[in-house]
């Protein structure tokens, strides 16, 4: 569980977890990742973890963000199944037994939560999110309908093969996908107001949350080949320019020979678009070449995610 600033929920939240881990008779682990609280959040922690030695914590130096907590949160797993909640309450850990039940008996690789009929302000989140998850089904093929819901249960090996930066964390079914792991569906969960404190994210989320979505869309696709997105653009603007330029020659060129009077070529606004064309096209051309060298030197060019072999 990532948290910042949540002292007040801390204590009910691991009390229901450890309550539902004994009914499910599990072995169990709850990692705290305290991402730079300013409030009395980190004692709260030390003070769970002294009465029960499968509370672990870790905590930044500063705030990182969610996704920085999160990806922290996988390094340090090591279930079978690993589930993430937000730390304010709002997520109930009883939905937890039949999500993992997803996992282990019906063999799904991600099992997202669905704030069904959720407990926020209508005008700020939910219509906003509405949209965004619906653009987000269409960019990324997953059909489901709270990408960025924060109760989420995972396969172990799911974790373990992705990497959550930036603020991907909206997106952790797509990072999953783009590693190779298929079996993604989502079910509905309870959804409460917040008790204490508030929201960490603003408005800005979803536009954020849209470029991050253009991003990754683009480098799923193309990092591996982006003269190909590059190249195809650029040779599609280049040869619009060139005809162009050809035809504003010609038509010169006809008119001239026939004696028929003809406006000079600077006075068109083809020449123009022609001129805008061909620069375009060659810096795309540019753009996908600088690309190519740095995909050449990424580190991960060469890594692909094997399941098996023997
Ligand atoms: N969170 C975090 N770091 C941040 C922002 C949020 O660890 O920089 C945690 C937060 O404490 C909570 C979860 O992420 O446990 C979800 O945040 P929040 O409840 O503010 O999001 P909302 O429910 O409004 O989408
Ligand atoms: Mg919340």
């Amino acid at each position: 569980m990532p948290l910042l600033n949540e002292a007040e929920s801390l204590t009910e939240l691991v009390e229901r977890i450890v309550n539902v881990a004994a009914s499910q008779k599990w072995t169990y682990e709850i990692i705290l990742v305290d991402d730079g609280s300013t409030d009395s959040s980190w004692s709260v922690v030390k003070g769970l973890s002294e009465s029960n030695p499968d509370v672990h914590g870790i905590r930044f130096r500063r705030n990182y963000g969610k996704s920085a907590a999160l990806q922290c949160g996988f390094e340090q797993a090591c279930g079978r199944v690993v589930a993430t909640l937000d730390a304010d309450l709002q997520d109930a850990p009883e939905e937890l037994p039949e999500m993992a039940k997803m996992i282990t008996e019906d063999g799904f690789e991600v099992v997202s939560g669905w704030k069904k009929k959720r407990k926020d302000n209508a005008f700020t989140k939910n219509i906003p999110s509405k949209l965004y998850n619906f653009t987000a089904r269409k960019v990324t093929g997953i059909k489901i309908h709270d990408m960025n819901c924060g109760i989420k249960v995972y396969d172990g090996e799911v974790v373990k093969n992705i990497e959550v930066y930036g603020e991907m964390h909206r997106y952790i079914p797509y990072l999953a996908k783009n590693a190779g792991f298929s079996r993604i569906t989502e079910k509905p969960v309870a959804h409460s107001k917040r008790k204490f404190g508030k929201s960490k994210f603003g408005m800005n989320r979803f536009v954020n949350g849209l470029l991050d979505l253009m991003s990754l869309s683009f480098t799923s696709r193309f990092s591996k080949k982006p003269m190909h997105f590059f190249g195809f653009s650029g040779i599609l603007m280049f040869l619009a320019g060139f005809i162009m330029t050809v035809w504003i020659i010609a038509a010169k060129l006809i008119h001239q020979s026939q004696g028929i009077p003809y406006r000079a070529v600077t006075e068109q606004p083809l020449f123009y678009l022609a001129l805008l064309a061909v620069v375009l096209g060659t810096l795309l051309f540019l753009a996908g070449f600088i690309c190519e060298l740095i995909s050449r030197n990424a580190h991960d060019r060469n890594h692909y995610n094997i399941k098996e072999r023997f």
